[in-house]
């Protein structure tokens, strides 16, 4: 069957629906997947014609590069349904963008925006049922690239593959986050790929995360290569500080990822009002704010968790506690972004995306 669609999107239903086997009162994050995903390959120098098929393993040749060169991006959206049964998207079209940023810098081919959308949406109606209606609950969606081009020749792969699939996911409880700052270990670098969303870039924050989990922390907050003084990435999240009633965060670089929670907190700030800077701040300015008593806040900012509160930071062996405060920015920020998301209030700016 082909949908008729501009970009002639063939599609292949499953015949053996997982949804009843699903309980959408008990969804752990992004562990079982939804009926269908989405498809594309390219070869001969093109992106070959989209499909949508049952959710299926895929088989690849032991030298694809995918393997050996780690030539691998990847987007992590949500789609929100509203109480009226209509599907939302949160500013689909950055996520869009940003896949090609990141695949470019991977010498990757970039991504058809009308392939993206159509796809996305075409995929999002027919497993319309599994997105989550419970009160903070969403379809996770994942859409990610790799090379599928055999060859241990270290070169960007000739073939790759482009897919979405979808995960219903429970409410996202980050809880008492307890954060180390990174002293030794980087996780990007001038000039590397810290910006982009490429799957490397996790494989080099699990030993150090590990290290910290080890030591009772929950997370790494990372530092600048260089001198490990300056504050820049929770590796999953952008990292933001409340000194007093301003608003503080790094600005994006090299090293640290163009996030679309960062960018959507910085315009609500503005439009409450908060004092923002956009600088770099360091860890001696986080310690005396803290001793001082006016580090109010800290928290990561990032699709899963829209906003993630830490309860602590260590740095040399010290550990430093932040105060429980009324009315935080964490909270409305994290209210404001969800209620725009769910449908639950107006959108002044023009952030939500319905999926007809
Ligand atoms: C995905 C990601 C973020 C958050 O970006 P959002 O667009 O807000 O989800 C922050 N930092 C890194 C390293 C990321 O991979």
């Amino acid at each position: 069957m082909s949908t008729g669609t501009s970009i002639n999107l063939k599609v292949e239903k499953t015949k053996n629906s997982k949804l009843s086997q699903i309980d959408f009162n008990n969804l752990p994050f992004g562990q079982t997947f939804s009926d269908h995903m989405f498809v594309c390959d390219y070869k001969d120098g093109k992106w070959q014609t989209p499909q949508i098929i049952p959710y299926q393993n895929i088989s690849l040749d032991p030298a694809a590069k995918i393997f050996h060169y780690g030539q691998s991006v990847f987007e992590g959206m949500k789609a929100y349904k509203d109480d009226q049964d209509q599907i939302w998207l949160f500013r689909p079209l950055e996520n869009q963008k940003r896949i090609n940023i990141s695949s470019e810098r991977l010498a990757m081919p970039a991504f058809p925006k009308n392939y993206f959308m159509e796809g996305l949406e075409t995929l999002l109606k027919i497993d319309k049922e599994w997105i989550p209606q419970t009160p903070g609950s969403s379809l996770y969606i994942r859409p990610f690239i790799f090379a599928t081009g055999v060859g241990f020749h270290a070169s960007p792969a000739d073939e790759y593959k482009f897919i979405i699939a979808c995960a219903p996911s429970g409410p996202y409880f980050s809880g008492n986050v307890k954060v180390l700052i990174e002293e030794k270990y980087s996780r990007s670098a001038n000039g590397g790929v810290g910006f982009a969303k490429a799957g490397g870039n996790y494989a080099g924050q699990f030993y150090p995360t590990e290290l910290a989990v080890k030591k009772g922390y929950h997370q790494v907050i990372w530092t600048d290569d260089n001198t490990h003084e300056y504050i820049e990435e929770a590796g999953a999240m952008n990292i933001f500080v409340r000194i007093g009633d301003t608003l503080i965060t790094s600005p994006t670089s090299d090293r640290i990822l163009d996030g679309v929670t960062r960018k959507s907190i910085l315009d609500i700030a503005k439009d409450e009002n908060i004092p923002v800077e956009v600088r770099k701040f360091t860890v001696t300015e986080l310690v005396e704010a803290s001793k001082n008593g006016t580090l109010k806040e800290m928290f990561g900012a990032g699709t899963a968790a829209v906003v993630s509160p830490i309860s602590l930071f260590g740095h040399k062996g010290e550990n430093y506690e932040l105060p429980e405060i009324e009315n935080s920015y964490a909270s409305r920020f994290k209210k404001r972004i969800t209620d725009i998301q769910y449908n639950r209030a107006e959108d002044k700016f023009g952030w939500r995306y319905l999926v007809k």
